[in-house]
């Protein structure tokens, strides 16, 4: 084994006292799902202030590192040596082969060692460690320059029980461990937006539950299957996604008859924020989710956007907001979720829309107009909510939780 442990790194800002526990239970929950797919046995351990990966069998050392890359939280993964503690003159040999492996072009680049020694009973201190191992390295390696101010490579080494050696870092996404913030309803559908949307939330630390509307035989079953793989491939970062399967059809004829057809748009939408909002409730998440992005349809200009949003109670999040369409499909492209977006089959907003839609709406001429509606609209909703599917869907299988028409149970 080359390395045999990770030190897993996060950011520590704003992350103190009781949460910084919290944060780290949570970060570590996550690392050990993570490592669950990956051959080989490990132990994570969380000891003075640090958290270590070791591996205890034979592992794939690109395997370890793309699932730890998934993981929320960690900032960076630096892949450790450890030895058993050993004389200084013999530390110094260890250290010097270890940077010349690591680092097999040396020529005018700068480094410092940066030493912590818990074991205080070595017989050197961490700033005589520091002098020592650089100068041996300087002698093994004289095309090397010291630099303590801005170094190029910090080769680092704590003394433990067991000497750990370190110097690459690997980057991680950032962000904070899933489950640490709480839960929140993602609208997904099947375009570029949302399920970017929905990994932006999920980083900070939130964990994802997701609703889409259906307009069968508007749609197609292949339109859903879509909307399945965008949630697989964002599991691959937030853990399964129970995902609500809504069958909005009869709502969507009966606005399309009742309503004024330059306003569909806006009146659907605000229905799909009652009805995810509702199932946001009855799930315990503490807000909703949209992919939307101010002035990129008729419908999410500064105006639509606080027409849909005066239904909502819960804070909606929107974490586009400001997003220019390439920078959102640069994400995209970075999550592995383009591919399956641009797949074209046909959405239910799309098959319904109006030449012409209301640009400016206004609240009150809207909520007149869906009065229009007062005579089915209620039990519809209810019908809409009562049938609605739920599939538990993880990056590499979907269980389905309630069929389509089967009664809810408690807990779903
Ligand atoms: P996307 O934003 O996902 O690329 P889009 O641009 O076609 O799709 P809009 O129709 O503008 O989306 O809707 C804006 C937001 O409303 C979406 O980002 C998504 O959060 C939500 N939404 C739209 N259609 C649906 C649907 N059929 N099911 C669930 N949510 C939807
Ligand atoms: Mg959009």
């Amino acid at each position: 084994m080359k390395y045999q442990s990770f030190l897993i790194k996060y950011a520590e800002i704003g992350v103190k006292g009781k949460n910084r526990g919290l944060f780290e239970e949570a970060l570590v929950r996550q690392i050990r799902l993570a490592l669950k797919r990956c051959e080989g046995k490990f132990r994570v351990s969380r000891t003075s202030g640090r958290i270590f990966v070791d591996a205890l069998e034979e592992y794939d050392f690109d395997e370890v590192t793309g699932e730890l890359g998934t993981v929320f939280g960690i900032v960076g993964i630096c892949p450790v040596r450890i030895l058993e503690v050993m004389e200084p003159e013999e530390l110094k040999k260890a250290v010097v082969a270890f940077f010349g492996e690591e680092y097999p072009e040396r020529a005018g680049r700068t480094f410092k060692v940066r030493t912590r020694r818990l074991a205080k009973n070595y017989p050197l201190d961490s700033q005589e460690l520091n002098a020592e191992l650089g100068e041996a390295l300087l002698e093994a390696y004289p095309e090397l320059q010291v630099d303590v101010h801005e170094p190029q490579i910090v080769m680092h080494m704590e003394l433990r029980e067991r000497v750990y050696l370190y110097s690459h870092v690997l980057p991680g996404l950032g962000g904070m461990p899933v489950g640490s913030g709480g839960k929140a309803m993602l609208l997904l559908s099947g375009g570029i937006d949302s399920p970017v949307a929905g990994y932006m939330i999920a980083k900070r630390g939130v964990k994802l539950d997701a609703t889409y509307f259906n307009a069968p035989p508007y749609t197609s079953e292949r339109a859903f299957q879509k909307v399945v793989d965008l949630a697989k491939e964002v599991a691959r970062f937030t853990g399964p996604i129970y995902l609500h399967n809504i069958n909005f059809t009869e709502i969507q004829l009966y606005i399309y008859e009742k309503c004024p057809h330059d306003e569909l748009t806006i009146i659907m939408r605000r229905y799909m924020m009652r009805i995810a909002e509702a199932i946001a409730k009855r799930t315990e998440c503490q807000g909703l989710i949209t992919g939307e992005s101010i002035g990129q349809v008729a419908s999410q200009t500064m105006r639509s956007l606080a027409v849909t949003n005066a239904v909502c109670t819960l804070p909606v999040f929107r974490p586009l907001i400001g997003f220019d369409k390439e920078e959102i499909i640069t994400v995209s492209k970075k999550i592995g979720t383009f591919e399956t977006s641009i797949q074209p089959y046909e959405d239910c907003c799309t098959i319904f829309v109006a030449k012409h839609p209301v640009t400016k709406p206004i609240l009150d001429v809207i909520a007149r107009h869906e009065h229009n509606l007062d005579e089915k609209i209620d039990e519809m909703v209810e019908r809409a909510l009562a049938t609605d599917e739920i599939l538990i869907v993880d990056r590499d299988h979907v269980r389905v939780l309630k069929k389509a028409e089967e009664p809810l149970q408690e807990g779903m």
